[in-house]
């Protein structure tokens, strides 16, 4: 383990029966790093996500988050969880409760902050996605990219060192994703350390300080987008970037 890391992979594998989804990953980032993850469907992206906070369990490899071997029956992992928000490609907003409501309640129920303290927290990170007159709503009012954004609050509100997004724009009407992505480049501005699984070129071109391509359950290239976009090495790189660009 590197302490320099905000996260460390060690060669992580993970098998569906024969399937080998993940064939040695390695990848290291830094604090205030954006990573941004591309590749084919079905090349593992999510998987290796869900890896990093244990919502899969790895065959062999070892995964560090914040120093911790999230793998050791040692380390509380709901405490490492504390402190990686993930935001998926569907919300999974809690519908009878108000927006404000969803936002407040992981922090309060797991002692992270007073009633009070959790609703101020709350209007500070529901202002800095663009809703906050949206806080007594229910979720079931709002668009897709404003229960997303709503999303991304819920996960700021645990104050996470690290945010974990997969494809967080997928599922949204063309004319809500810009909201969303704006939303993700502040935080990125802000020095949040960021791991993207995205479709969106674009922003990967933009804010990403490295871009990790993924296939068949490897990476088969990494680098800053510049190298990534316009000078890719590998065949199947080629391939894919002449499919999506
Ligand atoms: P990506 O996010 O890049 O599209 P995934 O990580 O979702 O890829 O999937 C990688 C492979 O793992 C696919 O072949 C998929 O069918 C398989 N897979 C993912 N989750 C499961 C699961 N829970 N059980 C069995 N196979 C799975
Ligand atoms: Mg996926």
């Amino acid at each position: 383990m590197d302490k320099r890391y905000k996260v460390q992979v060690k060669d992580l594998h993970k098998s569906y029966g024969n399937n080998e989804v993940l064939q040695g990953i390695n990848l290291n980032v830094a604090p205030n790093e954006v990573v941004c993850m591309i590749g084919p469907s079905g090349s593992g992206k999510s998987t290796f996500l869900r890896c990093l906070n244990r919502l899969e369990v790895p065959n062999s490899g070892h995964v560090y988050v914040d120093g911790y071997d999230i793998a050791d029956p040692k380390v509380n992992i709901n405490k490492v969880r504390e402190n990686i928000g993930m935001v998926f490609q569907h919300f999974n907003l809690f519908p009878n409760m108000s927006v404000l409501e969803n936002i407040t309640l992981a922090p309060t129920q797991l002692g992270k902050a007073s009633k009070e303290e959790a609703k101020r927290d709350a209007m500070h990170y529901l202002e800095l996605v663009g809703l906050k007159s949206k806080a007594d709503v229910t979720p079931q009012t709002l668009s897709g990219g404003q229960k997303q954004r709503v999303a991304i609050a819920r996960a700021l509100a645990m104050k996470p060192d690290v945010m974990l997004f997969d494809e967080p724009t997928s599922a949204l009407d063309p004319e809500m994703v810009g909201d969303v992505l704006a939303v993700m480049k502040r935080l990125a501005k802000e020095g949040m350390t960021m791991i993207v699984v995205t479709h969106e070129m674009g922003f990967a071109k933009q804010m990403a300080d490295r871009v990790v391509f993924f296939h068949d359950g490897n990476i088969r290239e990494q680098g800053t987008p510049e190298k990534i976009f316009d000078h890719p090495q590998h065949p199947d790189t080629k391939n894919f970037l002449d499919k999506v660009l």
